[in-house]
């Protein structure tokens, strides 16, 4: 039976590997490889080692799938609190209502028995000035929260570009 001499490519040792072999583990370190034949030539190939890459390449297809999961749950959290942050609507409806105010109290001035539409204006007018410390409370106590989920959101769509890399170098080779 045809023999032949391989190196080892865990430990370097000269190893004898008869036709008949796929599999064996090397004497010296113990390792298993695999007998890879291809043509005339032989190589070896530790078995471990495709495990391992397996493993990896498994744990990061699953890694993949939970993140996309939790980068989308997170998004949807977002999208409330993004609006509860933005008080440029609360400042534009303020703004009305301060002139809706002046507008009731100048019809007022300009003609006494017109009272009856002067105040609802005004009151409605002041009404919407009034909801604006509201609004930027709301806002000011969304902007950190907003920040935090961001920066988490970021996180996670670096870890996700990362795995799929992973996956990615895994399926040129
Ligand atoms: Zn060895």
């Amino acid at each position: 039976m045809e023999v032949i001499m391989l190196t080892c490519p865990t430990c370097g040792a000269r190893v004898e590997v008869t036709q008949d072999i796929d599999r064996f583990a090397c004497l010296h370190c113990g390792n298993e490889m695999l007998v890879i034949r291809r043509g005339g030539t032989a190589s070896l190939r530790p078995v471990l080692e495709q495990v391992r890459d397996g493993a990896v390449r498994t744990a990061s297809e699953l890694a993949i799938k939970r993140l996309d999961d939790e980068v989308r749950e997170l998004m949807k959290q977002r999208s409330p609190l993004a609006a509860a942050a933005d008080d440029s609507a609360g400042i534009l409806w303020a703004l009305m209502g301060g002139i809706a105010a002046v507008v009731g109290v100048l019809i007022y001035v300009q003609d006494h028995d017109l009272l009856c539409c002067a105040a609802p204006i005004v009151i409605v007018g002041i009404a919407l000035v009034a909801l604006l410390p509201n609004l930027r409370s709301r806002a000011a106590d969304a902007e950190p929260k907003l920040q935090r989920l961001d920066a988490l959101i970021d996180k996670k769509q670096h870890e996700l570009r990362s795995h799929k890399e992973t996956v990615e170098l895994d399926e040129t080779q």
